[in-house]
This record gives structure tokens, sequence and C-alpha cells, in this order.
């Protein structure tokens, strides 16, 4: 056994190897290649992934499992890492083999076809462009969820791949209790007097901008001598290692707030990726698992911490420092206002912290409906606009602002979007229990102290690496299940008093 054991080690090291390489072309790609490189980069990067995924899926590594059967017992011990080790390679080995390689194939072709027509048809404004695409790979998502196989919903079968073991019925709970409260919510405030952020529209310096980030980066923790970060047209996390992370922002020089956030939400994907521990590093241990789960560090850093009172009582006066001008006759209360304005718009990567979810409602029920059946290509436009109404009061006026705006479902990421509400509401859930075990965090953030914080996510959340998900994780930490009672909550409470309804 010890051989077995030996072995799928040594097998599973190579693949995270390709993998972590793969991630580097990546990471290079997004940041400072130059675009003549496109073409050998899709290349290399193809041969990569092929290679990794042959190597975890050859015949051998079943063989192994089996023989590992024992090892792994049946509710494996949380501390014993070799069982862990082997359940999680397992769960994934067999998801992967339920894939035929030719579907596989199929879905990685047609998706790469629809990422170029949804380019062009964004840029033109035009569904029609796009809709042929979209057309085949509903056909392919919905053959891969029947190679997957579900019990009660075809979308379950897609959901399990970001979120394990969670359920749509479950989603469709949840979203029910956010909608009665946060719809209504949305609409109050609407209704009241607008609050003035005009002043974060002014020429704000980048290098001013990157250097204030860079001290924020370095007081909440990321460790910069196990991470870096620079700049891409798209801000994203990838780690090579728990020793090696790397975060990107994007500089707005007419939008300070945009570039700052950005900052801060990908420092908390960075903490977590930093956060695994090295016994689980290069192991499955170590992929992520729940995507409500990462989602919900980052936000707990860009939203709970970031766009909280008490955290500008110590950074505005340094802030006020680097932009003198800009920021000159700005109090605390405005400032804090004016970075948590909230306004119905169409696009989602830009919505404030409350309207954001509504967004996410018109995604799931849609593409719910298109695997289902319920909805055809031809009818998504019109059925797009009609939630937007329904949800947030605006029809937006063309398709580039409307159904073409996110990549997602062109990539063949089905079932993934209700995951961004998910990281939502655990971000405040596992901020108020960081706040029970110890009560002085919201002072020490008012004294720019961010450790305790810090510590108790890395030692409550991220070692764990993938062994749990979401709703394993939150009954481990909250000793409950998930709820969203905090979150509702944290928004009402926050936005009464803002709006001041
Ligand atoms: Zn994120």
């Amino acid at each position: 056994m010890g051989d077995a054991l030996r072995e799928l080690r040594e097998i599973i090291a190579d693949v995270a190897a390709l993998r972590a390489a793969d991630a580097v072309l990546g990471w290079d790609q997004e940041t400072y290649m130059p675009a003549g490189g496109a073409a050998a980069r899709a290349r290399h990067r193809a041969a990569l992934a092929r290679m990794a995924h042959e190597r975890f899926t050859a015949p051998r590594v079943g063989e192994l499992l089996d023989a590992l059967r024992d090892r792994e017992g049946n509710a494996p011990d949380l501390e014993d890492l070799d069982a862990q080790l082997v359940r999680r390679t397992r769960i994934l080995y067999e998801r992967a083999r339920r894939l035929p390689p030719n579907l596989v194939q199929e879905l990685a072709h047609a998706s790469a076809l629809a990422v170029d027509a949804w380019r062009d048809a964004r840029q033109a404004a035009d569904f029609r462009r796009l809709a042929p695409h979209l057309e085949r790979l509903v056909a392919l998502t919905i053959e891969k969820a029947e190679h997957l196989g579900y019990q009660d919903d075809i979308y379950d079968a897609l959901l399990d791949e970001y979120e394990p073991g969670m359920t749509t019925a479950e989603v469709e709970q949840l979203f029910a209790g956010l909608k009665a409260r946060l719809v209504p919510l949305v609409q109050a405030v609407a209704g009241a007097p607008q609050v003035d952020d005009a002043f974060l529209r002014q020429p704000f310096d980048p290098q001013q901008q990157w250097a204030f980030g860079m001290d924020v980066l370095r007081a909440i923790g990321f460790d910069l001598v196990r991470g870096r970060q620079d700049q891409s047209a798209h801000p994203f996390t990838t780690s090579f290692s728990q020793s090696d992370v790397r975060i990107t922002t994007r500089l707005r020089a007419d939008d300070w707030a945009s570039g700052f956030f950005a900052t801060l939400h990908e420092a908390g994907h960075g903490l977590h990726a930093q956060g695994i521990p090295p016994a689980l590093d290069g192991t499955p241990l170590a992929w992520e698992t729940s995507l409500g789960v990462s989602e919900s560090q980052s936000r707990l850093w860009e939203n709970v911490v970031g766009r909280s009172r008490g955290f500008w009582e110590f950074w505005l006066p340094q802030l006020a420092e680097r932009f003198p001008q800009q920021l000159a006759g700005v109090d605390l209360d405005r400032f804090y206002r004016a970075i948590n304005r909230v306004e119905p718009s169409f696009i989602r990567v830009e919505a404030d912290e409350l309207t954001y979810n509504l967004h996410i409602f018109v995604r799931f029920e849609l593409e719910r409906a298109l695997v289902a059946r319920r909805l055809e290509v031809r009818d998504l436009p019109a059925a797009w606009n009609a939630k937007m109404e329904e949800y947030l009061g605006i029809v937006p006026g063309n398709d580039a602002e409307g159904v073409l705006q996110d990549i997602h479902w062109s990539m063949g990421a089905w079932g993934y979007f209700p995951t961004y509400t998910l990281g939502n509401v655990l971000s405040v859930q596992y901020f108020a229990q960081a706040v029970r075990e110890h009560p002085e965090i919201p002072a020490e953030i008012r004294q720019g102290r961010f450790d305790t914080l810090r510590v108790w996510t890395q030692e409550r959340i991220h070692r764990w690496g993938a062994m749990l998900n979401a709703a394993e994780l939150t009954r481990h930490i909250t000793g409950g299940p998930l709820d969203s009672g905090p979150y509702v909550q944290y928004l009402e409470e926050k936005y009464r008093e803002i709006y001041r309804l």
C-alpha cells in the first residue's frame, strides 16, 4: 500500500507541475506577453492541458485508487492527509472519467469558437452573431450533464462542478429569501435622494493609485515575498504554489475606486492562496473546490472590510495625503457614502454591492431555463431584458449592455453564476463568526490592524484547502448551516443608514 501511495503521489506531482506551468503561461499572457505571442501561446497551453489531463485520467490512476480503498476509508479524518488526498483524487478522477474524451474535445472546440464569436457579437451589439454558437453549447452542455449524472435537476450536474454538494433546490431557496428582502431594499434606495460621488470621478495619478494599493496590500498581510501584484486588462488571481501567488489590478486614471477595490478583491483571493498549508501544496487538496468559498474571501476584504466606515477611519487620511486636491474638504461620512453609492445599472462587473446580486438572479434563472429546454436561445435577449426590468427596473438599450456582456456562457461555464452570490452571503456569515470569536476585530480595523482577522481566516478557512465543500466548511466554522440572515441584515442596516431610509 505504501508503494501505491508513493506512485499516486508521483503522478499527482507531475500533474501539479504541468498545471503550474500552464498557470505561469496564462499569467504571462494576461500581463506581459506581446500581442504577437498569442497563437503560439494557445498551442503551448493546449498541449500542457492535454498532458495534465492524460496523466491524471490514465487507467493506472484508477488501479492505484482501487488499491488504496482501505486507506481512504469512509469518512476520512481531516487530519489524515493521506486519506484526504486519496479521497479528493478519487472524486476528481471519477468525474473526469465520466466525460467521453471526444465530448471534452468538442466542448473545448465549440467554446473556443463561441468566445471569438462573442467578442465580435458584443462589439457589434448583435446577438445573432453568437446565437448559433450558443445553441451548440447548450446542446453540448446538456450532453455533458447527462454524462455526469444527477438526481432531480439537470442543473445539479453543472452546479456541482463549481459548488460541490450544493443542489439547485438549495440555491433556489437561498435566492428566494434574498430576493424577498433585497428587491424592496433596492427600490427604496432608488426612491431616496442620491449620494454625491462626483469627487471620485476626477483624474487620479495612476502611480499614486498604485502606491496606495501597495500600502494597503502590505497592511492586510499579503506576503510580497510569496507573491506579487501586476496590471492586466481584467483583474485576476493565480497561484503557482502557496509560496508564489500572483494578483493583478487595473487602474483607471479617472476612477480611483474601480482600481482600488479590484486590488482588494484580488488580495482576498491572494491571501486565500497564500494561506493553503505547505503540506497540501502541489496536490488536489490545494486546488480550488467551492467557488462560493473562494469568493467569500475576496468579498470579505473588498466589501465587508474595504467598504466599511471603520476601515476608512484609518485609511482616508493616508489617501488624502496622496490626493490632497481631489479629497479636499471630503470628510469620512461623505467619503464612506460615496464609495457605497447604489444605482441600478446594466453591467454586472460594475454593479455596487447591493444590486450585484440581482444581476446574478437574472443569469441563474435564464441558464437554468436554457439547459432545461424551457427557453430557446433565440428568445434569450427578450427574456434577459424582461428579467432586468423585473429585478432592476431598467431595460438595456442594446445587447452589448445586456445579454452579451459576460463571457461565461461562451466559455462553457454553465452553473457558475450562483457562486458569486453565495460568496457574498458567506463573506458576511464568516466575518460575523470571526467577530463573535474575536470581538476586538472591528476596533483593530479602525486602527489599520488586520492580523487577528487574517490569521482567523487562515486557521479556520484556508487551512482546509479543498477538503470541505461550502456546507461542510460552514458547519465546521459556525456549527450551523449556510445562512443568508446575517448578510441580509448587514445590507439592510448599512444601506438604510447611508440612504437615511
Ligand atoms: Zn473573485
